[in-house]
């Protein structure tokens, strides 16, 4: 290898080893909040969004608001759902998807052969959060009846009730958070978490 080949291969090595670096702690970051339906991965949607607010300003149900300047530079003014205080109701024609120009929420097409039911999953209905049912809270779980998130899901199969239980299925639940906005109890029987937080939950 001669040196002008050492130093290309080298750089690359370095630059790969940083932007995973980078990466990585990008998406430490993200498992504190939660981004607008179909938002590209979390390095490229910093790069991506330009802070516009146009998705903010689409969303008539107020789901959608700007990140505050004490999160750091780099997110300040990007925008988040505030999913433990209201759901996302995964409008038909996603106003707030439609209002982006930069690709930073981006619907992803699906391909003309592509029959993968998880991929015509993924086009349909975006991974928004992880929601969970807090059974040691939930009404049902302790005795009494209870029945205020039935009916609250929009994703067929994603709630489903056992023995007059609510269960969520994970694999099929976007995590829109509509079932957490009907429940009645205070605090809330379901949580709702970044999909990057595992049990940390939303901080
Ligand atoms: S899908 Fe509808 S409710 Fe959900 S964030 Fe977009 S505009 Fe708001
Ligand atoms: S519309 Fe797109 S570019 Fe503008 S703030 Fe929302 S995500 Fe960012």
């Amino acid at each position: 290898m001669d040196r002008r080949e050492f130093f290309r291969r080298s750089a690359g090595k370095a630059a790969r080893t940083v932007t995973e670096h980078v990466n990585n702690k990008v998406q430490q970051n993200a498992a504190h909040w939660i981004r607008p339906p179909f938002a590209i991965d979390e390095l490229d949607f910093l790069l991506a969004c330009t802070r516009c607010k146009a998705c903010t300003e689409a969303c008539s149900y107020n789901v959608i608001f700007p990140l505050p300047a004490r999160r750091g530079v780099q997110v300040a003014a990007t925008p988040v759902m505030d999913l433990l205080n209201r759901g996302c109701h995964l409008c038909e024609d996603w106003p707030c998807v439609q209002a982006c120009d930069t690709g930073a929420l981006k619907r992803p097409e699906l391909e003309a052969d592509e029959d993968s039911e998880a991929e015509t999953q993924a086009v349909l209905w975006p991974k928004l959060a992880r929601v969970t049912i807090d059974e040691k809270t939930c009404l049902p779980y302790a005795g009494p009846e209870c029945g205020a998130c039935r009916g609250s899901c929009p994703v067929p199969q994603a709630l489903l009730w056992k023995s007059e239980k609510p269960t969520i299925d994970e694999t099929v639940c976007t995590g829109c958070g509509l079932c957490r906005e009907a429940c009645i109890i205070e605090p809330k029987a379901i949580r709702v978490q970044s999909k990057y937080a595992g049990e940390q939950g939303i901080g």
